[in-house]
């Protein structure tokens, strides 16, 4: 894993940043699909934890979650609206085709939430931000003293299909609601994060990038 801000860490992986993992301190960001088990055992070597945190409940993002909370004996945080969710008690959200079969594949077992976490909550010297529409309890997290943001799928930084570099919205068909999305678009935005760090694609330092595909997507 790579340093890319003080404390924050990002996890290699293979194709790179087609699915990425922090590390805030102690604290691991998202948990891959369940197939990224020996990847990241392997980067946290004999590092501890002290939470497992999610910006969203999606199956490229909770995969390991319940294993690395079990064999680390720590808890499992996401937003109170995507908790359901993760406990089982309701599908990935939104209930298509394209996610259920994506959770066949993909998804780790259900797994109790706790803590919950609410906007304002602090995580690893993160605020927590809600940032809903790609799942209703995406959030954002984000550090004010740097202007780091860890933004999940709020954005993509790559071409999920090509894994081509580049800012898009996320996929329709893997929103809950595409409007509320670019809401929280436009709260991250007013942010003025200096690195945006995705759930696909590799860290962005670029202002001016942002702020191009802010006006291309008329925000
Ligand atoms: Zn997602
Ligand atoms: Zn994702």
């Amino acid at each position: 894993m790579r340093e890319i801000a003080t404390e924050l860490w990002l996890f290699s992986g293979f194709p790179p940043n087609a699915v990425n993992v922090y590390l805030a301190a102690d604290v691991l960001i998202d948990a891959a699909t369940r197939w990224g088990k020996r990847r990241l055992l392997k980067q946290l070597g004999n590092r501890s934890l002290s939470l497992v945190a999610l910006t969203h409940v999606h199956p490229d993002h909770q995969g390991c979650a319940a294993m690395l909370c079990r064999r680390y004996q720590v808890g499992l945080a996401c937003h109170e609206a995507d908790v359901a969710t993760m406990q089982g008690e309701r599908p990935m959200q939104p209930p298509n085709a394209i996610v259920r079969t994506a959770s066949r594949f993909w998804a780790g077992p259900p797994y109790p939430v706790s803590p919950v976490l609410h906007e304002g909550d602090s995580v690893a010297g993160f605020r927590v931000i809600h940032a809903p529409g790609h799942t209703p309890g995406h959030i954002v997290l984000f550090r004010d003293q740097d202007r780091v943001a860890i933004v999940g799928d709020v954005l993509n930084g790559m071409n999920i299909f090509t894994g081509l570099p580049g800012l898009h919205l996320p996929p329709s068909v893997f929103c809950t609601d595409e409007e509320e999305n670019r809401r929280s678009v436009r709260r991250l935005a007013e942010l003025e994060p200096r690195i945006l760090c995705f759930g696909h694609g590799p860290p962005l330092r670029d202002r001016k990038a942002f702020d191009r595909f802010l006006k291309r997507i008329a925000l």
